[in-house]
């Protein structure tokens, strides 16, 4: 046959996604050469057109049009399940997720024969606890390791994970993984957490208002030890996992295997959009993004216009509640030693990272 294997991405316009629809298609990624569909809820956006795969509209919180838009695929190999919705409370989250995730494994694994693994990522929160118990609810002791056990507390990347040990049951020799990266660098307008787009977007405001690039997080965040995870380095270690036969069945941290701290990447913001910047205010004088950012979708507006950028709205782009928590909680970190022992040795630079995102949002015209 012409192709190897047969990749359904689910959230292909999403941060990783995005990534997984550049890398899959590529003549020396394992496993490969890949045949790759992608799925996504709104029609296929400009920035994702150029990668050769192909692009099924498709919501998969409607469990009809799940199925007969995806039962179809019957020559899947593998899903890469990159995709979440956000509901207001945990409880939402949980059914909401879960079914998502339930409509297309019940779409694909009855129909395609050949269907040997599926990688869904989660993430950090696994944990830490939901955004709705953040800062209410014990953690773990930090670096977490894959091993912990769940926190007391409804989390929907738990009922992904039991739906997930469900369904592979439902055929024979079927594998899975799971990927908990930590926030994620990397390019997508349409992710509802982008902190590389969403400081862009913050940075050229500032900019264009001639302003400094003020930290809006408080001294415990500019302080505190980060790991990011590269969107790129994500993908790379699904891949691993799908192809690889020693990392069958497991769960892994993802993450760049290196530590910054705040203080560090907001100079090179500053940097990178030419502007002088400010570091945390301490006490009661502190702004919140969301206060600062709330009057600017029309000067957002008028950027986009001015410099023909793709149009995109504030809202989208400025995912500021998501920020607030990146530049103000206190580090967590994980441990990718389990990643290493079974074979997996990637790893990124978190600073030139950031960079090539950054260069990437301005590459494609979303930011100035
Ligand atoms: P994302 O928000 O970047 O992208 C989601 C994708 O799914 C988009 O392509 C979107 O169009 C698509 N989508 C959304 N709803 C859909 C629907 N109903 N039908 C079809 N397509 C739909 O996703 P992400 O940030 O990669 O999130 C995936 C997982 O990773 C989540 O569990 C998230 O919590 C976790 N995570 C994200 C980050 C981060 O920084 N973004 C960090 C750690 C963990």
């Amino acid at each position: 046959p012409k192709y190897q294997s047969v990749a359904l991405i689910v959230g292909v316009t999403g941060i990783v996604g995005n990534s997984l629809a550049e890398i899959l298609p590529l003549s020396d990624t394992p496993g490969g050469p890949w045949k790759v569909y992608g799925v996504a809820r709104r029609p296929q956006p400009s920035w994702n057109a150029d990668h050769p795969i192909t692009y099924v509209q498709c919501d998969i919180s409607d469990p009809q049009q799940t199925r007969d838009q995806l039962s179809k695929l019957t020559d899947v190999t593998h899903i890469f399940y990159v995709t979440w919705s956000s509901c207001p409370t945990e409880a939402e989250n949980c059914t909401v997720n879960g079914a998502m995730l339930r409509n297309v494994l019940e779409a694909i694994i009855p129909h395609a024969p050949n269907l040997q693994h599926i990688c869904l990522q989660t993430g950090r929160k696994h944990y830490l606890g939901s955004f709705e118990v953040l800062g209410n609810t014990e953690p773990h002791d930090s670096p977490y390791h894959e091993d912990l056990p769940r926190l007391d507390v409804p989390n929907f990347y738990y009922v992904q994970e039991d739906i997930l040990m469900e369904e592979v049951k439902k055929k024979e020799g079927l594998t899975w993984s799971v990927h908990r990266p930590s926030v994620i660098f990397g390019f997508s307008p349409y992710s509802l957490m982008n902190i590389v787009g969403c400081l862009c977007v913050y940075a050229a405001i500032c900019k264009h208002e001639g302003k400094k690039l003020r930290f809006p997080g408080t001294r415990v965040g500019w302080e505190a030890y980060w790991d990011a995870s590269d969107a790129d380095l994500i993908a790379e270690h699904q891949i691993w996992a799908a192809v690889d036969p020693n990392a069958k069945n497991e769960a892994f941290n993802c993450s760049n295997g290196d530590v910054y701290k705040w203080k560090q990447l907001w100079k090179v913001l500053a940097e990178q959009f030419d502007l002088e910047y400010e570091e945390c205010s301490d006490g009661d004088e502190r702004l919140t993004l969301e206060e600062m950012m709330k009057d600017k979708s029309e000067v957002w507006d008028q950027i986009v216009k001015e410099n023909d950028l793709v149009p995109t709205k504030l809202e989208e782009v400025g995912c500021w509640w998501f920020a607030e928590v990146m530049l103000t909680y206190s580090s967590c970190m994980d441990s990718m030693n389990k990643s290493k022992e079974f074979g997996f040795v990637g790893f990124r630079n978190s600073k030139s990272s950031f960079v090539s995102w950054i260069e990437k949002m301005r590459a494609h015209k979303i930011v100035p």
